[in-house]
């Protein structure tokens, strides 16, 4: 399917409303029924029928359409948040005593969600270097259900090959989920590799504008309609209608906008990568990216987010640089218009701070729409301060 269809038409029925080209809110909670045959039936699938919000919404399906499309899913859901688009599905996946393999360092909540959320239902997690796949074959148990990955990760980059542990997780009978948020499906189609499940924080890039909270599940017709029917409308993190109607929106210019984002953090990682005040710079797509192979094989492009260490990493520099940005953002979120910046210490108790652990001492920079230069200036200025 066209991308441009995909983004400008598909799901769209314009004869139904006015011809309008964007397409209506409907914020309605309920959805009624002329006679009690049509009652019954819709509320026997609710998948399928529109009966109330928390479960399907037109405004929504629009979207669902779109979204499921873009990553060559057969279906999707969204969510209330991106969180809520991971924990549902996992929750609906596992039963109590059942295990599951992450990569390590996984987005925070969803640590938390495996380290302290699912071991209340008897549900515990092996946590494992994802760069071998090895590793993951060493830690499935009899009770694995689900292997967990997220590729990139959103702070330090590493990969997960995913052809390949998809492959083993076929062979195992265990389902494979990622977290795409980083890429979107514009730069990384995970299914596409052979992955089961894929979860997006649409707060990032397909909203794009730091104004909706929202999540993305794509998978099986099957596994979205297993997860619907007990786990979504049981726990209740639907969207609104108007945050769908946003992020519709969004999708209309989110290649523009992932093209803009992916070409200034080339200009931009490459002028820090010759910096010297800065150390290091790490982004999937810089020459001396340790898994450049990998990342030019299973990502299109790049998301425009990477981070990089100075050359004087003690707590003082570093809160130095970051406090002297003036146009660069301090935030924790991503892919909106607006670039930037976390360090890793806002994220550790100052006592806490190891001045020798590379994890600590990262600084992370996501950079939006503004142009390149004028970031630059802003990074400059900044490194100067801390120039003695
Ligand atoms: C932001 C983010 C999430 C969580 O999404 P929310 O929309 O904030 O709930 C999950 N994974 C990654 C990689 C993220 O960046």
């Amino acid at each position: 399917m066209d991308l441009s269809y995909i983004l400008n038409e598909l799901g769209e029925e314009r004869e139904n409303y006015f011809n309008a080209v964007s397409p209506p809110i409907i914020q309605s909670s309920n959805f009624t029924f002329k006679t009690i045959d049509d009652f019954r039936l819709a509320l026997n699938d609710e998948f399928e029928a529109l009966v109330y919000s928390r479960g399907q919404n037109p405004t929504l399906n629009i979207l669902r359409k779109k979204l499921a499309a873009l990553d060559g899913a057969e279906d999707a859901l969204v969510f209330a948040s991106g969180i809520a688009a991971i924990s549902v599905p996992i929750l609906a996946l596992l039963q109590q005593g059942g295990h599951i393999v992450s990569v390590e360092n996984p987005y925070s909540w969803t640590l938390r969600l495996f380290e302290s959320f699912l071991p209340k239902f008897g549900i515990t997690t092996t946590f494992v270097d994802g760069r071998h796949v090895e590793n993951f074959n060493k830690a499935i148990l009899p009770e694995t259900k689900l292997i967990y990955l997220e590729s990139p990760n959103t702070f330090s980059y590493e990969l997960q090959d995913l052809g390949a542990v998809a492959k083993l997780a076929k062979s195992k009978g265990i389902i494979t989920m990622c977290d795409n948020s980083y890429c979107s499906p514009y730069y990384q189609k995970p299914i596409s590799l052979g992955i089961d499940l894929v979860a997006q924080s649409a707060t990032k890039y397909v909203g794009g504008h730091s104004d909706v909270v929202a999540g993305v599940l794509t998978g099986s017709k099957a596994l979205i309609t297993r997860i619907f029917n007990q786990e979504f409308m049981n726990i209740g993190a639907s969207l609104s209608p108007h945050s769908a109607w946003l992020l519709i929106r969004g999708l209309r210019t989110m290649p523009l906008r992932l093209q803009r984002s992916f070409e200034s953090a080339k200009t931009i990682t490459s002028w820090l990568g010759r910096h010297p005040a800065i150390d290091k710079v790490i982004w999937p797509f810089t020459g001396d990216f340790k898994q450049s192979k990998l990342a030019h094989q299973q990502m299109q492009g790049s998301g425009g987010m990477f981070s990089f260490t100075l050359k004087d990493p003690s707590l003082q520099k570093t809160e130095t640089f970051c406090n002297s940005l003036q146009h660069i953002l301090m935030a924790v979120s991503w892919g909106g218009h607006e670039s930037l910046i976390i360090p890793n210490i806002a994220t550790i108790a100052k006592d806490e701070y190891d001045v020798n652990s590379e994890r600590h001492q990262l600084i992370r920079m996501y950079v939006g729409l503004e142009e390149a230069d004028y970031l630059i200036k802003d990074l400059e200025q900044a490194l100067t301060a801390i120039t003695p």
